[in-house]
């Protein structure tokens, strides 16, 4: 079935009018149809929009036009601006607001040809690792309905999973594109910090926030980033690096580079199935002839606390613009505090007062020093282990989540232990490095998705997903599909 197709399959069958654009969108159109009242990774689609984007590509595709992912239907998270589409970040805050410009990835997908269509579900403002924070409602794991996909991306990973689109968007805080792929079984990069231009994604922690790809396979994810990277002007924070054409790097040969073992990443939480698919994968990465080498990242305790401490102080901050006045659902006050306090008591959902309450605390006088400082100071700490690690080693090996998709519920109610669960993912954003997540395998009874985690230097994509690639082509894991 053509939803079923990987973007570098789909592409060649397109530009050989093997099939059209239109037939692809409708295939996810009629998936969507039968599979997202189980699985619920929409919010919302407008098909009707989306076979006439399949036309437009298809005129182009007959007349010759070759452009990367022309005729590709690709969805994205409802954080990032698409014009004349809703914007509500999982949130019921926004009302209907509408989004007024293209973010620049959606600007650079358009240009390589894609679909864009659909909004996609995730936890509101981005903020969790289950979609159990959305306003409008959880969404399923399609390997198991009664299991979270993970957060906050968590519609982007299912829809790439249950073959409801061919790839989809998500962003990367501490985790949000690594840990939902890994639970649904399929591949999701953070790229490094400054990769990709973050003009019209809403913010939720700046200094952290990146977006990247969610896709079927390790190919499909590097040509998303080529598509995606490059230096924009209307973010200062991305970097005239050039853009490699990452594909090219997928030549399975991994003899001599060194892959780091971190010792500290094998903690006591860490379920016996996922340290058996990370000791096999060692295995296979020997076999193949990449060297394994022990290394340490010894700041490793500290990354949650720092990462909760700098991610809410920044989230404090941008979600003050969420005020009543020039945005969102108004709920009138007698006076302009009322006004706000009541439109926010109202829009915002429980983890989202949570994280500015406490992001407030850890920035106002007196207490800023204690946190916020300290925690900038210990995120250097991170960074620096990575930087020492990277002398030694090409890319570092982790699992992504210390165990696979959890029910739905299990962790609402404790905090805390929901925020342990991204213990592997945010040191990545803390430090500024890359990192993906790929299939290693499935645990058994029930069968549930594992994911392996590969570091790389800032801007080693293309040694990170040559390795995640030789993996993957390697084993056969990435061509299962669930049973919806
Ligand atoms: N789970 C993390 C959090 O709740 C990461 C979120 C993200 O990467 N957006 O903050």
């Amino acid at each position: 079935m053509l939803n079923q197709l990987t973007i570098s399959e789909l592409t060649k069958k397109l530009a050989q009018r093997e099939v059209s654009a239109r037939e692809t969108m409708q295939s996810c159109l009629d998936q969507i149809a039968k599979v997202d009242g189980k699985i619920h990774a929409f919010i919302s689609h407008d098909a009707a929009d989306a076979l006439q984007q399949a036309d437009a590509a298809d005129k182009e595709l007959t007349a010759g036009v070759k452009k990367p992912l022309l005729g590709v239907p690709i969805a994205i998270k409802d954080v990032i601006a698409v014009k004349d589409q809703p914007l509500n970040c999982g949130s019921k805050i926004l009302g209907k607001f509408i989004s007024p410009y293209n973010a620049t990835v959606i600007e650079k997908l358009k240009d390589a040809g894609a679909i864009i269509f659909g909004r996609l579900n995730m936890d509101e403002f981005a903020m969790g690792s289950s979609t159990e924070n959305s306003a409008f409602g959880v969404t399923r794991n399609p390997w198991d309905t009664t299991r979270i996909p993970g957060g906050s991306s968590g519609g982007s990973a299912a829809a790439v999973s249950a073959d409801e689109c061919i790839a989809s968007l998500g962003t990367d805080t501490g985790g949000s594109i690594r840990q939902p792929a890994a639970l649904c079984g399929c591949v999701g990069m953070k790229p490094t910090y400054g990769r990709v231009s973050r003009y019209g994604l809403v913010a939720f922690a700046s200094s952290l926030d990146q977006v990247g790809p969610f896709t079927k396979d390790v190919r499909d994810s590097a040509l998303m980033l080529s598509a995606i990277s490059g230096h924009d002007v209307k973010d200062s924070t991305s970097i005239p690096h050039p853009v490699p054409n990452y594909a090219a790097a997928l030549n399975g040969n991994v003899k001599g580079l060194k892959l780091g073992l971190a010792k500290e990443y094998m903690v006591g939480g860490l379920d016996p199935q996922v340290s058996a698919a990370l000791q096999a994968a060692v295995k296979q990465y020997e076999k193949l002839g990449a060297e394994i080498v022990e290394i340490s990242l010894p700041h490793t305790e500290y990354a949650v606390a720092t990462y909760y401490i700098v991610a809410t102080a920044e989230a404090s901050a941008n979600l003050a613009r969420f005020d009543g006045i020039r945005y969102c659902d108004r709920v009138p006050g007698n006076d302009p505090i009322e006004l706000y306090s009541k439109t926010r008591g109202h829009g915002f959902g429980p983890e989202v007062k949570r994280r500015i309450i406490l992001g407030t605390y850890v920035l106002s006088s007196g207490y800023y020093d204690a946190y916020y400082l300290r925690a900038q100071k210990v995120r250097t700490l991170i960074r620096r282990d990575f930087l020492n690690a990277f002398e030694k080693v090409d890319a570092i090996l982790t699992p992504t989540s210390p165990t696979a998709a959890f029910k739905i519920g299990e962790k609402t109610g404790d905090p805390l232990q929901m925020y342990l669960s991204d213990i592997f993912t945010i040191s990545c954003n803390l430090a500024g490095i890359c990192g993906i997540s790929f299939q290693g395998g499935f645990t058994e009874n029930p069968k549930l998705p594992i994911g392996l985690q590969l570091l790389g230097k800032p801007f080693g994509e293309e040694t990170m997903l040559k390795l995640a690639h030789a993996y993957e082509q390697s084993t056969a894991w990435h061509k299962e599909k669930p049973t919806i």
